[in-house]
């Protein structure tokens, strides 16, 4: 079934978002652990492949032509500029697992967030936040080797990121790792057990709770 039309799939599409600093991808690692039938999505990059990264596993790294011509083609739900390499979702790696039933997450930018609301009925937008300014700039310096104008840019992308929280569904503050995944789980729970999914599930079960008698 086309993502885009307006037919509901019986999995749903998460965007999540988050500033660099605010924990998504070990918070997104420890939801798909935890959580049956959801996965992430695997994002197309033109990005370098960096130490410790797989093709295929962390993205399907690509050429800027291959990724041009894909554009060109169709072939992605939403795609986006993000500092200067080009980052998309395929069509189809996510179409065949939502028609599946199961759940997907898209871990993107928030202009593929704002692209995929427009274009899928029914996804559901979460943004992670930092608890403070004092904690998000302690996070980027991470190991304290990179220079303050490093620091100082990192935390400007990151305020500008953030000032997009209002066009989510959902906004997780992460200052204990532990909460923020409950939060994230029980986002995911409570979106199972809603009317147009649990009657879909269970419609057998509703046909023969209602038959006369
Ligand atoms: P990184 O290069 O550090 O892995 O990711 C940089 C940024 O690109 C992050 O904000 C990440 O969420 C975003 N990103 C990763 N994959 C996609 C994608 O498929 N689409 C969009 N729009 N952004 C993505």
């Amino acid at each position: 079934m086309p993502l885009t039309d307006n037919s509901p799939t019986l999995g749903t599409l998460y965007v999540i978002a988050a500033p660099s600093g605010a924990g998504k991808t070990s918070l997104v690692a420890a939801l798909v652990e935890s959580t049956p039938d959801i996965d992430v999505s695997v994002s197309h990059t033109t990005r370098p492949m960096r130490p410790g990264e797989q093709d295929g596993i962390h993205y399907h790294f690509t050429d800027v032509p291959t990724f041009e011509q894909m554009i060109e083609a169709g072939r992605f739900l939403e795609h986006a500029r993000v500092f200067d390499n080009y980052y998309g979702t395929a069509i189809a790696s996510i179409e065949q697992e939502l028609d599946a039933g199961r759940d997907v997450i898209l871990e993107i930018d928030w202009q593929g967030a704002a692209q995929v609301r427009r274009q899928v009925p029914g996804s559901v937008g979460i943004f992670i936040l930092p608890p403070s300014r004092e904690a998000l700039e302690e996070r980027l310096r991470g190991r304290g080797q990179d220079p303050d104008e490093v620091i100082a840019r990192r935390m400007r992308d990151a305020v500008n990121d953030m000032s997009h929280y209002a066009e989510f569904d959902y906004l997780v503050f992460n200052d204990d790792f532990e909460i923020a995944l409950a939060d994230l789980q029980n986002i995911v729970l409570a979106h199972r057990l809603r009317f147009e999914a649990q009657s879909r599930r269970h419609a057998e079960s509703l046909k023969q709770l209602l038959a006369e008698q």
